[in-house]
């Protein structure tokens, strides 16, 4: 593992160019977006952000309370109807919903390097992924208010006419996290807007800058007030919004622990709920499988954004004949990568987001180890001189399934590597567990390919690549790791609820 400049002295802002350095320094405190206005919260609190590079603080936010969520989902309220953008006309909602994509583009490298910023991720993933994704989630979902539409029914009774008509569902709250803070944005509030919903957007209480600055780019655009809040806060304010009477749906990313409880809430007050949770995914190499590919292809699944996506590959299922040549390869490129600052253009891979994520994942580290399992790399802080909270790419080897690290999401750079001796038995290991986000196979046979992507327990299957993302793809989980889509149709679906509509003719 190599350093980059991760000690550099002076203030973080230092390294951002020159239109993201204006827009942090442009307010003391970076209010709350109610209804088109930027306000402090109610109470007056607010959160010091830090930068996970170096632990210093870079900004201040509002922390938005109860009375704030009244005030956000009231105006979201208000906007649903007028001053309309349910019945907007959907070319004009389509335009609207475009402009805000070219407003997201022209903004591009200010956003990326807020996020590399804020977040801690490399600032070339940042943009390369994060804002561009963003981008194409706006675009795609700009196409769909003009094809919204319902069907004329053949019923049986005489004398009759029936149809649907699709309709918003109405105010959403949208909760985000923080390990792809834009992103995890615009995949909610796309498909609401393209519905004619409005909303409050509720950023993680760690990375509330880009959506904050999403909302700004929307009302410039011409979104009207009050049609998408932003509301920065923390688990409260996320709390006050999925309790609040006047949402109708909510849509959460976060941990598992989480969406259970707001998945109970909502379904005592029969909200409409979709949750996209944990996972632990298991990446199998078959035995006719191309090693390089593989190798660098699991690479980069567990470690890409330093192991903080939902769909990281964090186990790893290996023919045991090949089992020591491809921990040795993954050794390599694990020691060989450069640890650093989001916004040091030379970064692999960022620190993790927080103080609290590094004590999470150090203490699963040692779990693994006091319980047995091989520490092949890694497994220790990285450069600790800098403040940040760097955790070196630690690799684990064991045989039992039993392990905590092999059942848990740890949601850092550590991957847990098993070897197999019949894919029958391989696949049977990756179904084991508590969740179904993700898996993927890597193997040159198609009968393999097929025949694995058919038994294994997840919502998606990933054959020789790994995290591949795009919006017209459903997105979303089986057992822990949550209800419903997102993306696509049926990501669509979840923002429309069907209006019967029956007519006597005679
Ligand atoms: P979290 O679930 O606590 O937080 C996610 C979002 O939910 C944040 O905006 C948070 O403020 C909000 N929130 C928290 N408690 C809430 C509540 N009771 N009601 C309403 N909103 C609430 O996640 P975290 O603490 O930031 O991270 C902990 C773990 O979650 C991670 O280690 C990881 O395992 C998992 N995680 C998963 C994803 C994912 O993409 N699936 C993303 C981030 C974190």
């Amino acid at each position: 593992m190599s350093e980059s400049s991760a000690t550099a002295a002076g203030s973080p802002l230092d390294a951002l160019g020159a239109a993201a350095r204006s827009w942090m320094q442009s307010s003391d405190v970076h209010r709350l977006l109610i209804d088109g206005e930027r306000v402090p919260a109610a109470d007056g609190r607010v959160l010091t952000i830090v930068d996970p590079a170096t632990a210093q603080p870079i900004a201040t936010v509002s922390n938005g309370g109860e009375e704030d969520a009244e005030r956000a989902v009231s105006a979201a309220r208000v906007a649903l109807r007028s001053p309309s953008w349910a019945a907007m006309p959907p070319a004009r909602r389509a335009r609207l919903i475009s402009a805000l994509a070219d407003a997201v583009e022209a903004h591009a490298s200010e956003l990326a390097e807020i996020e590399a910023l804020d977040n801690g991720k490399p600032v070339k993933l940042a943009l390369a992924v994060d804002v561009t994704l963003a981008i194409e989630h706006l675009r795609y979902f700009a196409g769909w208010p003009t094809k919204l539409e319902g069907s004329v029914l053949p019923v049986s009774q005489a004398e009759v006419h029936c149809y649907t008509r699709h309709e918003p569902v109405g105010v959403c709250a949208q909760i985000v996290p923080w390990n792809f803070p834009l992103l995890m944005a615009v995949w909610k509030v796309a498909p609401a807007l393209a519905c004619g919903c409005t909303l409050v957007l509720k950023p993680a209480e760690q990375t509330p800058l880009t959506a904050l600055r999403l909302g700004e780019l929307a009302l410039e655009v011409g979104i009207p007030p009050g049609v998408l809040n932003v509301l920065s806060g923390d688990r409260a304010t996320g709390a006050a919004l999925v309790d609040h009477p006047g949402v109708d749906k909510i849509a959460f990313t976060g941990s598992t622990a989480v969406g259970r409880e707001i998945g109970m809430k909502a379904g005592r007050s029969l909200k409409r709920v979709t949750l996209e949770l944990g996972g632990k995914s298991a990446a199998i190499i078959a035995p006719d499988a191309d090693v390089d590919a593989a190798v660098k292809g699991a690479f980069q699944a567990v470690y890409y954004n330093s192991g903080q996506a939902c769909n990281a590959g964090s186990r790893l299922l290996v023919p045991a004949e090949r089992y020591d040549d491809v921990l040795e390869a993954l050794r390599e490129r694990a020691t060989a990568s450069r640890l650093g600052p989001g916004l040091d253009p030379h970064t692999q891979l960022g620190p993790l987001i927080s103080a609290q994520q590094l004590e999470r994942v150090l203490s699963y580290i040692e779990e693994g180890r006091s319980a047995g399992a091989e520490l092949v790399t890694g497994g220790t802080r990285a450069l600790e001189h800098s403040g940040g909270y760097y955790v070196a790419p630690t690799i684990f080897s064991t045989t039992s399934d039993e392990l905590t690290i092999v059942r848990e999401e740890i949601f850092g750079p550590v991957l847990v590597a098993t070897p197999y001796e019949s894919l029958e038995e391989a696949v049977e290991r990756a179904n084991a567990g508590a969740y179904g986000l993700a898996a993927g196979i890597w193997t040159n046979d198609l009968r393999t390919a097929h025949r694995l992507a058919a038994s294994l327990h997840a919502g998606t299957v990933y054959v020789n690549r790994w995290g591949l993302s795009d919006p017209a793809a459903p997105f979303g989980g089986i057992k822990a790791s949550g209800v419903g889509r997102e993306h696509g149709r049926e990501g669509l679906e979840a923002y429309l609820e069907t209006k019967t509509v029956w007519t006597g003719l005679a």
